[in-house]
């Protein structure tokens, strides 16, 4: 226990699946309350703050999932909390030992901002009001699978702008969403443009059963793909996806406790973690939404240590391997070679 907090505190933990709006903390979300209130904006929605959270017991279906963002989105409208929702949360991750986050969200045009605005919030605020924090933050730029094509085109259009202008911090794009809506298909071509611009790309993958989807997806070849639940055939994937996943090796975003949250794995023993990493397929260890499902990334490294029996000097090899699925390809020596000194200094 002691070393799975050291862990992410003397490595290079890195975080590369967190949703903004899913990642408030309840005391974040308190100090944008208390922020609108002051100023004459307190939102109706802010009484349903107790809704935020999914636990493991918790009845809502999917789609009902889906909507406890809303009370996030309420509270992140404005420039300045959605700035506040930033460093704060940027500032909770650095205190829980990690190094390197590649914090994701989808622009949304609200009554203050355009999406255009609030990319460059985020953007200024992980380049200024971060900039003292020893964590290296970067912005993954989501498209939300609910989303119109045109919304589709002008978000890749302000990723490829913003990738331009600032491409250490606009690193990539991903599509996520209730995955039961909306076609893979209809946003590849958003997604390509970007792409062809530079801009690295993650996709939500097999969150439910769709395997032609999956197929699709994997001969996308995307840089990451999140999830990945549905792939092996134990989990309702089946040979050809499990295959296409084994050969490719397309690292993927293991996020433990949001799965078992969510329902979309049973518990954490019969969680697609072991056939991924028996079958050596990259992962790495994230948290998703770690205010929505209470939890934290050396909290999510020691259940995986915990579950699957993963020995300290292995959990460390995990996490210096995933210095290479980074998507700011400068940084991944500085990652890696903090990493090492670590393994060196605790002989792992
Ligand atoms: P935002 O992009 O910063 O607004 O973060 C919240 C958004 O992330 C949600 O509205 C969803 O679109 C997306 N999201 C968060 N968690 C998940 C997940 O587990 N699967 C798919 N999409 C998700």
């Amino acid at each position: 226990d002691t070393f799975c907090r050291q862990l992410p505190k003397l490595s290079s933990c890195q975080e590369l699946h967190a949703h903004l709006n899913g990642s408030l903390s309840r005391f974040t979300m308190l100090e944008l309350q208390r922020y609108l209130a002051d100023n004459g904006m307190a939102d109706k929605s802010n009484v349903f703050l107790d809704e935020f959270q999914i636990g493991a017991g918790d009845t809502r279906n999917l789609s009902d999932c889906f909507q406890v963002f809303n009370i996030a989105h309420a509270l992140t409208s404005t420039k300045k909390t959605l700035s506040m929702a930033t460093a704060l949360t940027i500032k909770e991750f650095e205190d829980d030992g990690c190094c390197y986050i590649e914090l994701r969200s989808t622009p949304r045009t609200t009554p203050h901002m355009t999406m255009s605005e609030y990319v460059e919030t985020i953007v200024q605020t992980m380049r200024k009001e971060t900039a003292d924090m020893t964590i290296i933050s970067c912005l993954i730029i989501s498209i939300n699978r609910s989303s119109t094509h045109e919304d589709a085109n002008i978000i890749a259009d302000v990723a490829i702008e913003y990738h331009t202008k600032y491409p250490d911090t606009v690193v990539g794009i991903e599509l996520s969403g209730n995955p039961a809506v909306g076609k893979f298909q209809n946003f590849l071509p958003a997604l390509d443009r970007a792409r062809k611009a530079g801009l690295k790309v993650t996709l939500h993958c097999g969150e439910i059963c769709n395997q032609q989807e999956v197929i699709e997806m994997l001969n996308f070849k995307p840089d990451r793909i999140g999830h990945g639940v549905c792939i092996h055939p134990l989990f309702g994937g089946n040979d050809a996806t499990w295959e296409l996943l084994c050969k490719s090796q397309i690292p993927v975003e293991i996020c433990l406790t949001s799965n078992v949250n969510t329902k979309s794995t049973q518990d954490y023993n019969s969680h697609h973690f072991k056939e991924l990493y028996n079958a050596k397929v990259p992962v790495v260890i994230c948290t998703d939404d770690k205010g929505v499902f209470a939890t934290s990334l050396s909290q999510e490294y020691r259940i995986c240590a915990e579950t699957f029996g993963i020995e300290q000097s292995k959990l460390a090899r995990l996490s210096l391997s995933a210095c290479n699925y980074i998507f700011a390809e400068d940084k991944r020596k500085i990652l890696s070679d903090t990493m090492l000194n670590f393994i060196n200094k605790y002989e792992l």
